[in-house]
């Protein structure tokens, strides 16, 4: 693996009133690969991605982030969007009235004010689908579809925005394991295709089936980053979180 970091946040500090969330902590992911973010419930590490968002500002939090080898910001998620930032996050953003191809593409279409050629935009999705969940008919309505398959519009959303980083939040937590299978593969798909991801799961078993890099919280601290595949035990995972 090459020294090419597509992300370094150094140094975030976050205060809830009466909880230090984060505190100090380093956190440095490689351009295109798999990195997990692990810790016990409240180590930190939605925190952090809220952060990474632009859901807590700059100025609401202390330290630096460096993406893409700029200093960025981020006023609001909006910003972060924008230079290639895309969290899917647990409560799921869609719009369950509409159709799956309208969620997908239907918000920055009408962004840049350009009429919208629907079988255009339908085939655009079939295509995108194709490779995500071949099973899956983009005209249903959101609302029907199981949260597996809301999960999978979520990222082809995300696709259709030009994503650099994506960042998953416990996305297999609410997934049955057909669902949660799928996941990973399409998160090493977009590997592939020189996506990166941040994945939080609680499940170890599968970080350690799907991860490069291991980075492990424990009550706002970065106490571990694991980066040898012979270091990815549950056991050893769980030493870090835990600190024995
Ligand atoms: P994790 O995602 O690892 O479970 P969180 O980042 O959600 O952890 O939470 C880290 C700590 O910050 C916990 O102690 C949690 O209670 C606290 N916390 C998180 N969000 C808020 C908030 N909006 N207001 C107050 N405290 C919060
Ligand atoms: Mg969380």
């Amino acid at each position: 693996m090459t020294d090419d970091f597509i992300l370094e946040m150094r140094g975030i500090t976050k205060d809830f009133p009466g909880v230090r969330a984060l505190d100090n902590v380093d956190f440095k992911v490689r351009r295109g690969e798999i990195h997990c973010l692990v810790g016990e419930n409240g180590s930190g590490k939605s925190t952090m991605m809220k952060i990474l968002s632009g859901f807590y500002p700059y100025g609401e939090y202390e330290g630096t982030i460096i993406f893409d080898g700029k200093e960025q910001r981020f006023r609001n998620i909006h910003d972060s969007e924008s230079v290639g930032i895309v969290t899917i996050y647990q409560e799921l953003a869609l719009i369950p009235e509409l159709t799956v191809y309208e969620n997908i593409f239907l918000g920055h279409e009408i962004k840049r004010g350009r009429f919208i050629d629907w079988n255009e935009t339908i085939k655009k999705a079939k295509d995108m689908l194709l490779h995500l969940k071949p099973d899956l008919d983009p005209s249903r309505k959101v609302k029907d579809l199981g949260v597996g398959h809301q999960q999978i519009v979520e990222i082809a959303k995300a696709l259709s925005k030009n994503v650099k980083l994506l960042i998953l939040d416990e996305p297999t937590s609410s997934l049955n394991e057909d669902d949660s299978e799928n996941l990973l593969r399409i998160i090493r798909e977009l590997k592939k295709k020189g996506i990166t991801s941040i994945l939080i799961s609680h499940k170890l078993k599968e970080v350690v089936e799907v991860a490069d890099t291991i980075t492990v919280l424990r009550d706002g601290k970065m106490v571990g980053r694991l980066e040898k595949r012979e270091e990815f035990t549950e056991a050893n995972i769980v030493k870090y979180m835990v600190g024995r």
